[in-house]
């Protein structure tokens, strides 16, 4: 190659100058354009067969036009189809995929009928049965076939009546929920009242007195209705969370609308911003709480701060094992970050001024404020479905004109999955929420996995995904005092 590359170069050369000064491909292409549109400009005043005739439209302009064309019932931005016919053929097609895990299967039931296999059996046996059965469940089977209707006879139903039997008459009730669009199920009571604000339910605050309809437990303090606490004066009652999902799941005259639940509110310093979201069938809630917070606080100053004075409660919302492991002491690390504005007065001001000058840089009073490893990561309670995001931020400060316009706000983001909405009892990451027994056991590493409900909330809700966030436990060591522990003031 090296003998041969003299000469090459030389040939190359040589043709290099020829191919320079041989004019363009392009500039003949255009050349042949000008020449056979010249006289085609003229087609009209001479007639001249011989040309051939000047395409209409550009090569370039034409593909494009051509590719419109093609997929003009296709979105620009998604490639998705707006052609309602072909959605709807493809939902025919596409809802029978075995592969796919979201799709509902129909499968046609082919096997021969039951009953004769539970005739043969005894009622002792069935008896027997549901001895190991709730009254509820005992219910449900006796109402599945009307062979099981007379082997099991009337006892379940007389049971089901009892006082003591409140709770699973209304787990039982529960799956007569599609029956009763202008009821609502009331957990105290067990049973169904009529809904006194149809279509016109609104989440107030707590001290609002706001029956959905006229219940006789209402004032009773021994069976309180399910709610949760969302923060200071603020919850979420559990009818308002039935009509969420009653509406999603049945249809719009069963209950509200999701949106209708977010709220915005300020108190004792803090302002909030709550936010829901359905996916798959259950309900997704983010709370995000601000505070104006000052650089260099005291221990003391930052406990005035997180906890009310009323309960030592967080101002900011919390699960109910807020108590146990890191999150306050997350919070109290993102504090410690908040930069301190340095003197510019006097001596000191003058000599860091000059340091400034020396290394080039620019003073910025509102420098970020940069965590460290133990409060950036975001925490996930392993109790139940909450995962909390602190964060320091720049925020406008528009209560007092004279001062600076941004100060480092403290921002504590909580996101919860609050279940399917069936029953408190049922609704397994409700009854975790709240701390009730229902949730005992709960492991939300073991049932979210790698899937976070941050991520799976921001990607519904702003068309966005958080920036990469390593999700560690809130409560690394497992450690459950409580109350009676010293760490979480
Ligand atoms: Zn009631
Ligand atoms: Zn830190
Ligand atoms: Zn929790």
């Amino acid at each position: 190659m090296s003998a041969e590359s003299p000469g090459e170069r030389r040939g190359g050369f040589r043709a290099f100058f020829a191919g320079a000064l041989r004019p363009k491909k392009s500039r003949q292409v255009l050349r042949k354009g000008y020449s056979a549109s010249t006289p085609n400009l003229r087609a009209g005043l001479q007639s001249n067969d011989d040309v051939p005739e000047m395409p209409s439209l550009a090569p370039l302009q034409a593909h494009r036009l051509k590719y419109q064309e093609a997929n003009q019932n296709k979105d620009a931005q998604l490639g998705e189809s707006r052609d309602h016919t072909a959605i709807l053929h493809a939902i025919g097609v596409g809802g029978l995929d075995p592969s796919d895990p979201n799709a509902q299967h129909y499968e046609v039931d082919n096997r021969p009928p039951g009953e004769p296999l539970i005739a043969s059996l005894t009622p002792d046996l069935w008896a027997h049965v549901c001895e190991y059965l709730n009254p509820g469940e005992r219910v449900s089977l006796a109402f599945s076939t009307k062979t099981l209707l007379s082997r099991l006879g009337p006892a379940p139903w007389i049971a089901l009546r009892l006082p003591e039997n409140n709770d699973s008459r209304a787990d039982f009730l529960a799956s007569q929920d599609r029956l009763y669009p202008h009821h609502l199920l009331c957990f105290p009571c067990g049973r169904f009242h009529r809904r006194t604000q149809e279509g016109r339910e609104k989440l107030q605050p707590a001290d609002v007195i706001n029956p959905l309809f006229n219940c006789p437990n209402m004032r009773n303090a021994a069976r309180p209705a399910p709610r949760h606490r969302i923060t200071h004066g603020r919850v979420l009652h559990f009818t308002f969370y039935q009509l969420v999902m009653r509406a999603s799941r049945f249809g719009p005259r069963y209950g509200i609308a999701p949106e209708s639940l977010s709220r915005r509110w300020r108190r004792d310093g803090w302002s909030h911003h709550t936010r829901y979201h359905i996916h798959q069938g259950r309900l997704l809630m983010r709370v995000v709480s601000t505070c104006f917070a000052n650089p260099s606080l005291t221990p003391s100053q930052q406990r005035l701060l997180l906890y009310s004075r009323d309960d030592y409660w967080p101002y900011f919302s919390v699960c109910a094992h807020w108590r146990d492991g890191e999150l306050m002491n997350v919070c109290k690390c993102a504090l410690s970050h908040i930069p301190a504005p340095r003197t510019t007065a006097g001596l000191q001001g003058l000599e860091h001024r000059a340091k400034d000058m020396y290394h080039g840089r620019a003073h910025n009073p509102n420098a970020l404020a940069s965590l460290c490893g133990k409060c950036r990561p975001m925490r996930r309670c392993p109790e139940c479905p909450s995962e909390y995001l602190v964060e320091v931020k720049l925020t406008e400060d528009r209560s007092n004109a004279n001062t600076m316009l941004f100060r480092h706000a403290i921002v504590v983001t909580r996101w919860s999955d609050l279940g399917d909405g069936r029953s408190p009892r049922l609704s397994r990451e409700w009854a975790a929420i709240n701390g009730s027994e229902g949730g005992e056991g709960y492991d939300s590493f073991a049932v979210m996995g790698k899937r976070s409900i941050s991520g799976t909330f921001e990607s519904a809700i702003t068309d966005d995904t958080l920036p990469g966030q390593r999700i560690i436990s809130m409560n690394p060591k497992g450690k459950k005092l409580g109350e009676a522990g010293n760490n979480w003031y």
